[in-house]
Protein backbone atom coordinates (compact mmCIF):
# COMPACT_ATOMS: atom_id res chain seq x y z
CA UNK A 1 0.00 0.00 0.00
CA UNK A 2 1.43 3.27 -0.78
CA UNK A 3 -1.35 5.78 -1.76
CA UNK A 4 -1.46 7.71 1.77
CA UNK A 5 2.48 8.17 2.20
CA UNK A 6 3.00 11.00 -0.37
CA UNK A 7 6.45 9.50 -1.43
CA UNK A 8 5.81 8.97 -5.10
CA UNK A 9 8.60 9.64 -7.30
CA UNK A 10 7.44 10.90 -10.73
CA UNK A 11 10.02 13.36 -11.87
CA UNK A 12 10.40 16.53 -13.83
CA UNK A 13 11.35 15.65 -17.58
CA UNK A 14 13.92 17.97 -18.66
CA UNK A 15 13.05 19.18 -22.49
CA UNK A 16 16.22 17.12 -23.78
CA UNK A 17 14.91 13.89 -22.52
CA UNK A 18 11.00 14.58 -24.57
CA UNK A 19 12.91 15.61 -27.12
CA UNK A 20 15.06 11.92 -27.44
CA UNK A 21 11.38 10.08 -26.83
CA UNK A 22 9.53 12.37 -29.15
CA UNK A 23 12.02 11.29 -32.00
CA UNK A 24 11.35 7.67 -31.00
CA UNK A 25 7.56 8.01 -31.75
CA UNK A 26 8.55 9.71 -35.17
CA UNK A 27 10.56 6.92 -35.82
CA UNK A 28 8.21 4.49 -35.14
CA UNK A 29 5.56 6.21 -37.10
CA UNK A 30 8.46 7.01 -39.75
CA UNK A 31 8.50 2.81 -39.74
CA UNK A 32 4.93 2.10 -40.02
CA UNK A 33 4.90 4.48 -43.44
CA UNK A 34 7.51 2.79 -44.93
CA UNK A 35 6.02 -0.48 -44.74
CA UNK A 36 2.77 0.55 -45.78
CA UNK A 37 4.24 2.54 -48.87
CA UNK A 38 6.27 -0.72 -49.79
CA UNK A 39 2.85 -3.02 -49.50
CA UNK A 40 1.39 -0.30 -51.90
CA UNK A 41 3.80 -1.42 -54.36
CA UNK A 42 6.40 1.94 -54.33
CA UNK A 43 9.88 1.50 -54.97
CA UNK A 44 13.26 1.63 -52.79
CA UNK A 45 14.04 5.12 -54.45
CA UNK A 46 10.56 6.53 -54.22
CA UNK A 47 10.00 5.73 -50.59
CA UNK A 48 13.51 7.49 -50.00
CA UNK A 49 12.41 9.98 -51.50
CA UNK A 50 8.85 10.20 -50.14
CA UNK A 51 10.13 9.79 -46.66
CA UNK A 52 13.34 12.05 -46.65
CA UNK A 53 10.90 14.72 -47.98
CA UNK A 54 8.66 14.48 -44.93
CA UNK A 55 12.03 14.56 -42.62
CA UNK A 56 14.17 17.17 -42.29
CA UNK A 57 17.03 14.87 -42.66
CA UNK A 58 17.43 12.30 -45.72
CA UNK A 59 17.49 8.49 -44.98
CA UNK A 60 19.54 6.16 -46.44
CA UNK A 61 18.52 2.98 -48.99
CA UNK A 62 19.84 1.09 -47.09
CA UNK A 63 17.62 1.47 -43.75
CA UNK A 64 14.52 1.60 -46.06
CA UNK A 65 15.46 -2.12 -47.32
CA UNK A 66 16.20 -3.34 -43.58
CA UNK A 67 12.85 -1.80 -42.64
CA UNK A 68 11.03 -2.83 -45.28
CA UNK A 69 12.27 -6.58 -44.77
CA UNK A 70 11.72 -6.18 -41.14
CA UNK A 71 15.76 -6.72 -39.90
CA UNK A 72 15.91 -3.54 -38.36
CA UNK A 73 13.07 -2.01 -36.69
CA UNK A 74 13.80 1.66 -35.90
CA UNK A 75 13.17 1.42 -31.76
CA UNK A 76 16.20 -0.82 -32.14
CA UNK A 77 15.68 -2.73 -28.19
CA UNK A 78 12.83 -0.60 -27.71
CA UNK A 79 9.82 -2.93 -26.66
CA UNK A 80 6.94 -1.98 -28.80
CA UNK A 81 3.17 -1.28 -27.19
CA UNK A 82 0.22 -2.49 -28.03
CA UNK A 83 -2.69 0.27 -27.28
CA UNK A 84 -6.01 -1.71 -27.57
CA UNK A 85 -8.17 -1.66 -24.46
CA UNK A 86 -7.68 -4.75 -23.40
CA UNK A 87 -7.78 -6.23 -19.52
CA UNK A 88 -4.37 -6.69 -19.10
CA UNK A 89 -4.00 -2.91 -20.02
CA UNK A 90 -6.52 -1.92 -17.22
CA UNK A 91 -4.61 -4.12 -14.69
CA UNK A 92 -1.63 -2.52 -15.57
CA UNK A 93 -3.55 0.98 -15.28
CA UNK A 94 -4.62 0.44 -12.01
CA UNK A 95 -1.65 -0.79 -10.66
CA UNK A 96 0.41 2.54 -11.89
CA UNK A 97 -2.41 4.47 -10.18
CA UNK A 98 -1.78 2.36 -7.04
CA UNK A 99 1.35 0.60 -6.05
CA UNK A 100 3.21 1.15 -9.39
CA UNK A 101 6.20 3.47 -10.27
CA UNK A 102 6.77 4.85 -13.62
CA UNK A 103 9.90 6.70 -13.53
CA UNK A 104 12.63 8.34 -15.70
CA UNK A 105 16.40 7.35 -15.39
CA UNK A 106 19.33 8.32 -17.70
CA UNK A 107 18.63 6.34 -20.44
CA UNK A 108 15.35 4.44 -19.68
CA UNK A 109 11.77 4.49 -19.07
CA UNK A 110 10.85 2.00 -17.02
CA UNK A 111 7.50 0.95 -14.86
CA UNK A 112 8.40 -0.96 -11.45
CA UNK A 113 6.12 -3.05 -9.17
CA UNK A 114 7.77 -3.45 -5.59
CA UNK A 115 5.43 -5.37 -3.27
CA UNK A 116 5.65 -8.23 -0.40
CA UNK A 117 3.18 -10.26 -2.11
CA UNK A 118 4.54 -12.50 -5.16
CA UNK A 119 0.96 -13.51 -6.89
CA UNK A 120 0.53 -9.52 -7.13
CA UNK A 121 4.08 -8.75 -9.04
CA UNK A 122 3.38 -12.27 -10.86
CA UNK A 123 -0.36 -10.54 -12.63
CA UNK A 124 1.30 -7.77 -13.02
CA UNK A 125 4.11 -9.17 -15.03
CA UNK A 126 1.43 -11.47 -17.25
CA UNK A 127 -0.45 -8.60 -17.98
CA UNK A 128 3.09 -6.35 -19.00
CA UNK A 129 3.61 -9.24 -20.63
CA UNK A 130 0.71 -9.15 -23.41
CA UNK A 131 0.64 -5.15 -23.03
CA UNK A 132 4.35 -4.64 -24.22
CA UNK A 133 5.40 -8.22 -25.33
CA UNK A 134 8.96 -8.93 -24.45
CA UNK A 135 10.49 -11.16 -21.37
CA UNK A 136 10.10 -9.98 -18.41
CA UNK A 137 10.30 -11.51 -14.88
CA UNK A 138 9.53 -10.84 -10.97
CA UNK A 139 12.53 -10.74 -8.93
CA UNK A 140 13.21 -11.27 -5.42
CA UNK A 141 15.12 -9.04 -3.28
CA UNK A 142 15.99 -10.36 -0.30
CA UNK A 143 17.30 -7.48 1.86
CA UNK A 144 13.95 -4.91 0.96
CA UNK A 145 11.64 -8.87 1.36
CA UNK A 146 10.02 -7.37 -2.04
CA UNK A 147 8.64 -9.16 -5.26
CA UNK A 148 10.32 -6.73 -7.82
CA UNK A 149 8.89 -6.30 -11.86
CA UNK A 150 10.75 -3.53 -14.10
CA UNK A 151 9.84 -3.62 -17.14
CA UNK A 152 11.08 -1.04 -19.52
CA UNK A 153 9.44 0.29 -22.73
CA UNK A 154 9.29 4.27 -23.87
CA UNK A 155 6.11 3.66 -25.20
CA UNK A 156 4.20 2.64 -22.33
CA UNK A 157 5.87 5.28 -20.55
CA UNK A 158 4.93 7.86 -22.59
CA UNK A 159 1.26 5.84 -21.97
CA UNK A 160 1.07 6.14 -18.73
CA UNK A 161 2.32 9.23 -18.06
CA UNK A 162 -0.72 11.25 -19.18
CA UNK A 163 -2.96 12.71 -16.74
CA UNK A 164 -5.13 9.57 -14.97
CA UNK A 165 -8.55 10.92 -16.74
CA UNK A 166 -7.05 9.80 -20.34
CA UNK A 167 -7.12 5.92 -18.82
CA UNK A 168 -11.21 6.74 -18.91
CA UNK A 169 -11.55 5.02 -22.25
CA UNK A 170 -9.34 2.36 -21.36
CA UNK A 171 -10.83 1.31 -18.35
CA UNK A 172 -14.41 1.85 -19.39
CA UNK A 173 -13.65 -0.11 -22.62
CA UNK A 174 -16.04 -2.96 -20.98
CA UNK A 175 -17.34 -4.14 -17.70
CA UNK A 176 -14.18 -6.46 -17.93
CA UNK A 177 -11.83 -3.90 -18.30
CA UNK A 178 -13.44 -2.17 -15.39
CA UNK A 179 -13.22 -4.90 -13.14
CA UNK A 180 -9.53 -5.56 -13.63
CA UNK A 181 -8.70 -1.74 -13.15
CA UNK A 182 -10.83 -2.00 -9.61
CA UNK A 183 -8.57 -5.41 -9.03
CA UNK A 184 -5.64 -3.88 -9.92
CA UNK A 185 -6.40 -0.49 -7.60
CA UNK A 186 -7.45 -2.97 -4.70
CA UNK A 187 -5.07 -5.14 -5.05
CA UNK A 188 -2.66 -2.26 -4.02
CA UNK A 189 -4.26 0.24 -2.01
CA UNK A 190 -7.62 -1.99 -0.81
CA UNK A 191 -7.11 -3.72 2.94
CA UNK A 192 -9.68 -6.21 4.31
CA UNK A 193 -10.13 -6.58 8.12
CA UNK A 194 -13.15 -8.32 9.33
CA UNK A 195 -15.84 -7.22 7.08
CA UNK A 196 -14.46 -3.37 6.50
CA UNK A 197 -13.11 -3.74 3.02
CA UNK A 198 -11.53 -0.23 2.68
CA UNK A 199 -9.76 1.75 0.05
CA UNK A 200 -6.99 4.54 0.94
CA UNK A 201 -6.11 6.81 -1.18
CA UNK A 202 -4.52 10.58 -1.30
CA UNK A 203 -6.38 11.15 -4.42
CA UNK A 204 -10.04 12.45 -4.14
CA UNK A 205 -10.37 12.57 -7.53
CA UNK A 206 -9.94 9.16 -8.31
CA UNK A 207 -10.82 7.63 -5.53
CA UNK A 208 -14.53 9.28 -6.61
CA UNK A 209 -13.94 8.22 -9.85
CA UNK A 210 -13.71 4.50 -8.13
CA UNK A 211 -16.85 5.39 -6.01
CA UNK A 212 -18.85 5.79 -9.38
CA UNK A 213 -17.11 2.69 -11.55
CA UNK A 214 -18.36 0.82 -8.38
CA UNK A 215 -21.41 1.83 -8.69
CA UNK A 216 -21.83 0.86 -12.14
CA UNK A 217 -20.97 -2.50 -10.65
CA UNK A 218 -23.76 -2.28 -8.06
CA UNK A 219 -21.46 -2.04 -5.38
CA UNK A 220 -22.33 0.40 -2.71
CA UNK A 221 -19.71 2.51 -0.66
CA UNK A 222 -20.08 4.65 2.40
CA UNK A 223 -19.21 8.39 1.91
CA UNK A 224 -15.50 8.70 1.16
CA UNK A 225 -13.82 9.87 4.75
CA UNK A 226 -10.99 11.99 5.26
CA UNK A 227 -8.02 10.55 7.07
CA UNK A 228 -6.03 11.87 9.48
CA UNK A 229 -2.63 10.22 8.20
CA UNK A 230 -1.15 13.80 6.80
CA UNK A 231 1.89 15.49 8.17
CA UNK A 232 2.72 11.63 10.17
CA UNK A 233 6.24 10.45 9.25
CA UNK A 234 7.19 7.37 7.27
CA UNK A 235 10.01 5.60 6.39
CA UNK A 236 9.83 4.38 3.09
CA UNK A 237 11.06 0.91 3.03
CA UNK A 238 13.09 0.33 -0.12
CA UNK A 239 15.70 3.22 0.41
CA UNK A 240 15.24 4.51 4.25
CA UNK A 241 14.23 7.78 3.81
CA UNK A 242 11.69 9.81 6.21
CA UNK A 243 9.05 11.21 4.07
CA UNK A 244 6.43 13.08 5.66
CA UNK A 245 2.49 12.65 4.37
CA UNK A 246 2.06 15.81 3.09
CA UNK A 247 -1.50 15.27 2.14
CA UNK A 248 -4.66 14.29 3.35
CA UNK A 249 -5.74 10.43 3.00
CA UNK A 250 -9.13 9.90 2.22
CA UNK A 251 -10.89 6.47 2.64
CA UNK A 252 -13.54 4.78 0.96
CA UNK A 253 -15.23 1.45 2.42
CA UNK A 254 -17.74 -0.97 0.38
CA UNK A 255 -21.22 -1.46 2.41
CA UNK A 256 -20.67 -5.36 4.12
CA UNK A 257 -23.92 -6.15 1.72
CA UNK A 258 -22.10 -5.66 -0.97
CA UNK A 259 -19.15 -7.93 -0.49
CA UNK A 260 -20.59 -10.66 -2.50
CA UNK A 261 -20.34 -9.07 -5.91
CA UNK A 262 -17.33 -7.38 -5.06
CA UNK A 263 -15.44 -11.02 -4.46
CA UNK A 264 -17.37 -12.15 -7.79
CA UNK A 265 -16.57 -8.98 -10.16
CA UNK A 266 -13.68 -7.62 -8.89
CA UNK A 267 -11.92 -9.70 -6.05
CA UNK A 268 -8.07 -9.79 -5.18
CA UNK A 269 -5.25 -11.65 -7.18
CA UNK A 270 -3.56 -11.18 -3.62
CA UNK A 271 -4.03 -14.16 -1.62
CA UNK A 272 -4.01 -13.49 1.74
CA UNK A 273 -6.63 -10.29 0.85
CA UNK A 274 -8.88 -13.00 -1.13
CA UNK A 275 -8.21 -15.00 1.67
CA UNK A 276 -10.10 -12.57 4.32
CA UNK A 277 -12.58 -11.46 1.53
CA UNK A 278 -13.90 -15.01 1.51
CA UNK A 279 -13.86 -15.62 5.12
CA UNK A 280 -15.83 -12.08 5.67
CA UNK A 281 -18.44 -13.89 3.44
CA UNK A 282 -18.54 -16.93 5.42
CA UNK A 283 -18.78 -15.18 8.33
CA UNK A 284 -21.81 -13.05 7.38
CA UNK A 285 -23.45 -16.48 6.37
CA UNK A 286 -23.29 -17.83 9.92
CA UNK A 287 -26.45 -16.95 12.32
CA UNK A 288 -25.25 -13.84 14.26
CA UNK A 289 -25.03 -14.77 18.02
CA UNK A 290 -27.16 -11.72 20.07
CA UNK A 291 -26.27 -11.50 23.81
CA UNK A 292 -29.46 -9.61 24.83
CA UNK A 293 -29.75 -7.83 27.91
CA UNK A 294 -31.07 -9.75 30.77
CA UNK A 295 -34.65 -8.66 31.86
ZN1 LIG B 1 -12.34 -4.25 -22.46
Amino acid sequence: MKGCEGSKSVGAVDLQKVDRYRSLETRAKLYDLVRSLRTRGMSYGRIQETVSASLESPISKGSISQWVRGIHKPLGRVNEFNQTATVELAYVIGVVLSDGNVNSRKYDREVLLSVTDREYAEEFRRCLGRVVGGFSKVRRSEKRNRWIVQKRSILLYQFLRRPWSGFKPFIEHDTKCTCAFLRAFYDGEGSISGRSLTLYNTKLDILTYIRDLLGKLKIETTELRVGTRAGTELKDPLNGRIYTRNSDCFSLRIRAKNLPQFARDVGFTITRKQQKLEEALISAKKPMTHFAPSA
